[in-house]
C-alpha cells in the first residue's frame, strides 16, 4: 500500500485525499487536497455547500509521529457559500476549527495529560508547555459542554489549597459516582454560589438529598437557599480533624508549661495521641502509657477524644444523640478551653451533626481525588494562575469525554 493511502484510511478522509508525502529534516509533511468535486462543509454548521467561494492560503497541523518522525498535515482550506451561515472557512475533518494541532494529537496529548505534568507531556510530545495548557484547556471546555449530567442526590463540598495554603478553592463531588462536579475560584459563599445557580440550576437542586461539608464552612445558607430539602450533613473526617486540632492545642499549651526536664517523654508525642490506639506499636503504647500517667489535661484530652469517636458507631438516632449530649457536658466540665470551643461549634450545628447515623456518608468517599488534587498541584510549579489550576483539576477528576475523532 502507498503511504498516501494508508495515511487517507488513517486520516478518515472522505471528501479529501493525500496528494503527495514530503520529507524534510524535522517533519513528514501531508500534502492534502480536495478529492475531485465532492461537496464541502461549513466549518460552522457542518452543512454540505455547493459552492466554493475561494481557496485560501496554505495552513499547517500538527498530527501524531510516525514512527518517531512528527507529522504535519498542510492544506490550502476554502472558503465555501453556505446556505445558513453565509460564507465560510470549510470544516476539515482533522481537527476544529482554528486548532493548529489534529483531534488526533490533541486528544493523545490530553490522556497523557491526565497522567503527566503538562511540563511532562509537552517533554513527550516535542511541544511546548504552552501548547499542551492550550490543548487540555480545550479539551476541558469541550468535556463541560458534552459531559453528561445525570440527576445528583448526595453530594460533598470541600476547598483545596493552592499554594502552600495560600489560596483556597472550592470543590464539589458528587459522592455517589464519586466524580467531580464543580470547581469555583475562592471558598467564600458568594464564590460557591454560581455552583447552585449555573452549574446545578433551580430543577437540578431539587434532587439534592444530602450535602456533606466542613462545619466552618460559609456555605449552609446557600443550601437552605437554594436546595431547602436537603439534608445538610457535617462532614465526619472534617469532625475529627477539628478534634484531633483540639487534643494538639491542648498538648501545646501543655508543653510550654512544662519545664524542660519534664519534657522529655513528651517528644514527639502529637502522632501517639492522635492515632488511633489500635494502630501504636507495644513501645508506643508503652510511651503513651506514661505519658498519661504524668499530665493530666493530656489524658483528659485523650480520652474526650476516643470517647467522642464512639459516636460514628451508633445506629440508632435517639442512642447516638444521647452519647453525643453526654459526651459534650462531660467535654465542658474538662476545664479544657480547646475542647470547650469545639463543643459550642458542635451545639451549633448539632442537626447536621445528628444526621451521620442516617445517611452514613462523608467525603471520605472522595479522599482519593482529594489527594489526586493535591498531587496535580505538587507536579505542576507552572500553575501560577487559578485558572490552569481548576483546568487541571477538571481534566484530571471530572470524568469528562474528549472530541471524537472523525
Ligand atoms: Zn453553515
Amino acid at each position: 500500500m502507498l503511504v498516501e493511502t494508508f495515511l487517507r484510511k488513517q486520516l478518515g478522509l472522505k471528501t479529501h485525499t493525500v496528494t503527495k508525502v514530503e520529507e524534510t529534516e524535522r517533519y513528514m509533511i501531508v500534502h492534502i487536497d480536495r478529492l475531485g468535486r465532492r461537496l464541502l462543509r461549513c466549518g460552522v454548521c457542518r452543512q454540505r455547500c455547493r459552492k466554493v467561494h475561494s481557496i485560501r492560503k496554505p495552513r499547517e497541523w500538527r498530527d501524531l509521529s510516525m514512527r518517531n518522525v512528527p507529522l504535519k498535515l498542510r492544506y490550502r482550506p476554502r472558503r465555501v457559500e453556505c446556505p445558513r451561515c453565509g460564507l465560510r472557512v470549510e470544516d476539515v475533518p482533522w481537527a476544529d476549527p482554528w486548532a493548529r494541532v489534529t483531534t488526533a494529537l490533541s486528544n493523545a496529548v490530553a490522556r497523557l495529560a491526565r497522567e503527566l505534568s503538562w511540563q511532562g507531556t509537552a517533554r513527550q510530545y516535542g511541544l511546548n508547555w504552552k501548547s499542551v495548557a492550550t490543548i487540555v484547556k480545550r479539551a476541558v471546555a469541550y468535556g463541560l459542554a458534552h459531559r453528561a449530567r445525570p440527576p445528583v442526590h448526595v453530594i460533598g463540598i470541600d476547598e483545596v489549597s493552592r499554594r502552600k495554603g495560600q489560596v483556597y478553592l472550592t470543590v464539589v463531588y458528587d459522592l455517589e459516582r464519586r466524580v467531580l462536579l464543580w470547581v469555583g475560584d475562592e471558598r467564600t459563599e458568594e464564590a460557591v454560589r454560581p455552583f447552585f445557580t449555573k452549574e446545578m440550576g433551580k430543577r437540578r437542586c431539587h434532587t439534592l438529598r444530602v450535602i456533606c461539608m466542613d462545619m466552618w464552612a460559609a456555605y449552609a445558607n446557600l443550601v437552605r437557599e437554594h436546595a431547602p430539602q436537603a439534608q445538610i450533613l457535617f462532614d465526619r473526617f472534617h469532625i475529627v480533624r477539628h478534634l484531633n486540632d483540639a487534643v494538639e492545642e491542648v498538648r501545646r499549651s501543655e508543653m510550654r508549661r512544662l519545664s524542660q526536664k519534664e519534657k522529655v517523654p513528651f517528644k514527639r508525642s502529637r502522632w501517639l495521641l492522635l492515632k488511633n490506639p489500635w494502630n501504636l506499636s507495644d513501645d508506643q503504647k508503652e510511651r503513651l502509657s506514661t505519658l498519661v500517667k504524668w499530665n493530666m489535661p493530656i489524658v483528659r484530652a485523650y480520652y474526650l477524644k476516643e470517647a467522642f469517636q464512639l459516636f460514628w458507631f451508633y445506629r440508632q438516632p435517639k442512642r447516638a444523640a444521647d452519647h453525643l449530649e453526654k459526651w459534650m457536658r462531660s467535654a465542658m466540665r474538662s476545664r479544657l478551653e480547646p475542647f470547650k470551643k469545639f463543643v459550642r461549634m458542635l451545639r451549633g450545628h448539632l442537626d447536621g451533626i445528628l444526621s451521620w447515623t442516617k445517611t452514613r456518608v462523608s467525603n471520605g468517599a472522595v479522599e482519593g481525588m482529594n489527594n489526586k488534587i493535591k498531587s496535580i498541584s505538587h507536579r505542576s510549579f507552572g500553575f501560577r494562575t487559578a485558572e490552569n489550576f481548576i483546568a487541571a483539576i477538571y481534566h484530571c477528576c471530572a470524568r469528562l469525554p474528549l472530541p471524537a475523532e472523525r
